[in-house]
């Protein structure tokens, strides 16, 4: 009997279901090894599919994205029961990645936003859905909006993690293979090699041993010679805090790393860690001189948090009125 296996998307942009048919030749080996009881981005199984399995029935499932909704904590759960193992499919769904960076904002301001006061709301009535809205035929429902984006493993017990945004297609061929074959590694791993990028870029051997920086420059404000070391060009790339395992794509493209491999297993926090390898090169020992520095790097957490702000300690911003109404924001 081949392994059942499930892929469901969460809090997505679709890139991490795009990665799986990039596998291109290969995604063929994958349908012939495994069976496929869910996909609902490419096939046309049902919830009750899922619901009608035995517990562990499934081998495993990939989810990708973050966790924001009430549909989303309710369909991961049910697939946590039905799976054998649970892998967190790509930087949403390991750290929280680019929809994390909604936990800056409130949900009710995202909300207030989105339906009364951006410039393409037309003014008016101020519509806002509801969740629940009666109708002559029955009742409407929809997903409850939660106060803050989550990992899946802030959610469900999560057993593997595949990094990336996407995950590269070589480490998915990868994961499958040992999943068919039975040899996955010990619960709990990053499925990529556990050693910074900088190990595996094809600029390394032009990073100074003794590199500092005299002033940040954003990739659109220069032209990066091709062959050098980027932070040697004071382009902030993060490859000294990133796990390897993407071939160095970004670096390849002449454009810096942006952490999306996330952090080695010796890290608490991506974005600190990102942020304390950047600031030891700075040259300069002048508070005046640091702080126009500083003022170059012009979106902090979008730079050192990209990936990883739910995952952080930090996981959140709360306003000082929230944080006495609602008490503790992070669960
Ligand atoms: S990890 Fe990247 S590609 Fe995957 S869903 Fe998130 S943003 Fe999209
Ligand atoms: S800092 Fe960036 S460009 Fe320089 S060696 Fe590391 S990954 Fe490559």
């Amino acid at each position: 009997m081949k392994p059942k296996v499930a892929f469901y998307w969460c809090a997505s942009c679709g890139g991490c279901e795009e990665a799986v048919v990039d596998l291109a030749e290969d995604v063929l080996a994958v349908v012939e090894a495994v069976d496929i009881v869910f996909w609902p981005v490419a096939m046309d199984y049902k919830l009750s599919d899922v619901e009608a399995l035995d517990d562990d029935e499934l081998a495993v499932s990939f989810i990708n994205g973050a966790i924001r909704t009430s549909e989303q904590r309710e369909v991961v759960e049910l697939l946590r029961r039905k799976s054998g193992a649970v892998v967190a499919f790509g930087a949403c769904a390991w750290l929280g990645g680019i929809p994390g960076l909604a936990n800056l904002s409130s949900a009710t301001s995202i909300l207030e936003f989105v339906y009364r006061e951006s410039p393409s709301t037309p003014d008016g009535d101020g519509v806002r859905p509801l969740e629940e809205t009666e109708v002559p035929e029955g009742r409407l429902v929809l997903p409850h909006f939660d106060e803050d984006v989550r990992t899946l493993d802030q959610v469900i017990e999560v057993d593997y993690y595949l990094p990336g945004c996407p995950p590269p297609a070589s480490l998915i061929a990868q994961a499958v293979t040992a999943i068919v074959e039975g040899k996955l590694p010990e619960k709990g791993s990053v499925l990529a090699p556990d050693v910074a990028l900088c190990a595996e870029c094809p600029r390394a051997d032009t990073k100074p041993e003794d590199l500092k920086v005299g002033a940040f420059h954003r990739p659109y404000e220069v032209i990066a010679d091709p062959e050098t070391c980027l932070l040697a060009q004071g382009i902030v790339c993060l490859g000294p805090a990133t796990r390897s395992g993407c071939d160095a794509v970004c670096m390849r493209a002449n454009m810096p790393c942006t952490g999306c491999m996330g952090p080695t297993s010796r890290v608490i926090d991506h974005g600190a860690k990102a942020l304390s390898a950047i600031a030891s090169l700075i040259e300069s020992r002048d508070r005046d001189e640091i702080a126009v520095l500083a003022e170059q790097i012009v979106d902090p957490v979008g730079t050192f948090y990209r990936y990883s702000l739910p995952a952080s300690l930090l996981h959140r911003r709360v306003d000082a009125a929230s944080a006495t109404t609602s008490g503790s924001a992070k669960s």
